[in-house]
């Protein structure tokens, strides 16, 4: 076992603060990573403020993980010492299910393991997560990350541009769409670069007016501020596909009623509070409104290699990490342009 530096929430009103962990030793089929970059998730707060009720105390967050391979087991055949290396938010899944035989990891019946606050499948306890300086992952979990784009700005991609990518796919947004992005945060302004890229006509729906030149510069044809009565009437019965990526209470039957007839809105982002949802909505239109969760190894790797090739990154703020608590603050605030990461070297 090897003790690292990490940074915990002891409990909901603590914020975060230096701790140390314990990895593992190495497994025949486990890879050893210095982490080097880990971005910020809003899933980050949620959990460190037990918003959701289930956090196991001192959680580690981050599952937006980038760095270097250190070592590796002796069976591993896909890695090898000084490799760049991705880990997003899972690390083991029952991989006998149907939903694993199927590259859908993260929808393991069996009970997927996520990166931070987990349970190992070996009983050896909670799993922790990137706010830290090493993690050992078995070889299947771990992505290969291109060494040709910056590396502070690919972590994103390990969450925030799978969880949009996926529902993209699965919907099969494609060019001549119209597609509206719910809320320009870290999930959402991936979800403009990748619609944009698969030629869907992308409309960006946001409650902060002073983000609409930065969703034209992130590749959206149109703005919709959605406090505003005028602009709202101009989408009303548009959707081809609306992804909400929102973090805090909403009304989902508002955004609904943007749907065309046969109109999917998927949800990615979670708000605490279960959301009342007019059925009516549904009914008159036969729209459909789902949700997505991340998306299984293949695919992510398939995003990765997607983004590569096209030149798509997040765009960052690189924060140290004694700074973390206050990156939480301004993201509650929406101040964030548009994914925080941090420098795992200032740990
Ligand atoms: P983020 O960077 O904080 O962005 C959230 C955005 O939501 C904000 O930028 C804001 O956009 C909008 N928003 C915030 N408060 C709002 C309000 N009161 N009313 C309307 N809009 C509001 O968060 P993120 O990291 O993208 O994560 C977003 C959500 O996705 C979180 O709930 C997170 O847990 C969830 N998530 C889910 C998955 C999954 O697999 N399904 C994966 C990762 C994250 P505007 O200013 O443009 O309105
Ligand atoms: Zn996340
Ligand atoms: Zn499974």
């Amino acid at each position: 076992m090897t003790t690292v530096k990490a940074y915990a929430a002891q409990n909901n009103a603590s914020g975060l603060a230096p701790w140390s962990i314990t990895r593992r030793d190495l497994k025949p089929h486990d890879v050893d990573i210095e982490i080097l970059y880990c971005g910020v998730c809003h899933t980050d707060i949620h959990f460190a403020h037990n918003d959701w009720g289930m956090t196991m105390y001192p959680v580690v967050p981050g599952h937006e993980i980038v760095g270097r391979v250190t070592g590796v087991g002796s069976h591993v055949k896909k890695f090898k010492a000084g490799d760049i290396a991705g880990i997003g938010c899972l690390v083991d899944s029952c991989r006998e299910c149907d939903n694993c035989k199927d590259d859908l990891e993260q929808y393991c019946t069996g009970g997927a393991i996520f990166s931070y606050n987990g349970m190992e499948r070996d009983g050896s306890g909670i799993t922790y997560g990137g706010y830290s300086k090493q993690i050992s992952c078995h070889e299947d979990f771990v992505l290969h990350i291109s060494d040709k784009q910056p590396l502070e700005a690919v972590a994103p991609l390990l969450c925030a541009g799978i969880t949009t990518y996926s529902p993209l796919r699965h919907w099969k947004v494609s060019k001549g769409q119209k597609v509206g992005i719910l809320g320009l945060g870290g999930l959402g302004h991936m979800g403009v670069k990748l619609a944009v890229s698969m030629g869907a006509e992308v409309t960006m729906l946001s409650h902060t007016a002073s983000k609409a030149a930065d969703a034209k510069r992130l590749g959206a044809h149109k703005f919709v501020l959605t406090s505003d009565e005028e602009q709202v009437k101009t989408v009303a019965n548009h959707f081809d596909f609306i992804l909400d990526t929102v973090s805090a209470e909403h009304d989902y039957n508002f955004y609904l009623a943007m749907l065309k007839t046969n109109g999917n809105m998927v949800c990615v982002g979670i708000p605490p509070p279960a959301p009342p949802v007019a059925v009516f909505n549904l009914v008159f239109q036969r729209r459909s409104l789902g949700g997505s969760l991340i998306g299984g190894i293949a695919e992510t790797q398939e995003m990765l290699d997607y983004c590569a090739e096209h030149n798509i990154v997040s765009d960052v703020e690189v924060i140290a990490m004694k700074d973390i608590n206050t990156a939480y603050e301004r993201m509650l605030k929406g101040d964030v342009r548009y994914r925080f990461v941090i420098d795992m070297a200032t740990l």
